[in-house]
């Protein structure tokens, strides 16, 4: 019976070369494809990283699952909330409040990371007036949709806008005007205008003029940890689109107020 085994081990490779033959008919430049360029493998490189960035850029993450990130200690925040910022944020602004505290001066968070569910439920609360805005219930007041996008804009970010969610934007003691017009704030404001570059710190959001023209009104309690939020200014820019921003009460008016320019971008050039 052995040459019946070697008839079929004939036929068995028989029916491989004829298939493989038929196979490289079928494509016969597949066997000799040139392999990808540096240019190509650059290319998927580049797409590979935007795909992993953009749910970061756009706050579509929980910070307490985020290596990067941490939990500030209740000791240096202004109210008794959990509050994660990036781990380099953090150590920069635990040494500017240490340097802060020999002259006299006492600061403490009042915001940290806030991620896109977070300033979704601040946003939509204003929006449909759970929130009351200057006393005023928003949806009833300004029933016009671009205007009342602009009214709630003046202070509070659109949801996927907000620098906080990064985790390298901070509020300092309280995020009100009057708070800085009182002399305790005045003092603390004049310390971290002459002191908060040394540890990075920037003030976003500086008055408007000149140098800003478009975007919120001035801020004097945000600043931003500028060795990383720089690089994600840069990469925002680069990668987020109009479309990107949205799944949010009033999201049809993010490309008419073109908030990407007009307030993303729009910050103090110091900080860019
Ligand atoms: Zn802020």
């Amino acid at each position: 019976m052995w040459y019946c085994f070697e008839v079929k081990k004939y036929i068995f490779i028989l029916v491989i070369v004829v298939l493989s033959g038929y196979a490289y008919l079928q494509n016969p430049y597949k066997a000799i494809a040139p392999s990808k360029t540096k240019e190509d493998i650059a290319k998927e490189e580049y797409a590979k990283r935007v795909e992993e960035e953009k749910p970061y850029l756009l706050g579509h993450f929980s910070p307490v699952n985020d290596a990067n990130f941490t939990l500030v200690p209740t000791a240096y925040l202004t109210y008794n909330t959990q509050m994660y910022l990036r781990k380099e944020t953090l150590e920069a602004f635990i040494a500017m409040q240490e340097e802060a505290s020999k002259s006299g001066v006492s600061l403490k968070l009042a915001s940290g990371a806030r991620n896109f569910d977070h300033q979704k439920r601040i946003w939509e609360n204003k929006w449909d007036g759970t929130t009351l805005v200057d006393g005023k219930d928003l949806s009833k007041s300004i029933p016009d949709g671009v205007e009342r996008f602009l009214k709630i804009l003046e202070y509070s970010a659109a949801p996927s806008t907000s620098r906080h969610h990064w985790g390298t934007d901070i509020d300092i003691n309280g995020a009100t005007p009057s708070y800085f017009e009182t002399t305790e704030g005045k003092k603390v404001y004049d310390w971290l205008t002459a002191n908060a570059m040394n540890y990075g710190f920037c003030q976003t959001y500086d008055e408007k003029g000149l140098n800003r023209t478009a975007g919120y009104k001035e801020e004097k309690w945000h600043w931003s940890y500028l060795p990383i939020a720089r690089g994600l200014t840069q990469d925002f820019k680069a990668i987020i689109r109009v479309e990107d921003i949205k799944g949010f009460k009033g999201d049809e008016y993010v490309e008419e107020l073109n908030l990407i320019d007009n307030y993303v971008l729009s910050i103090n050039p110091e900080c860019l």
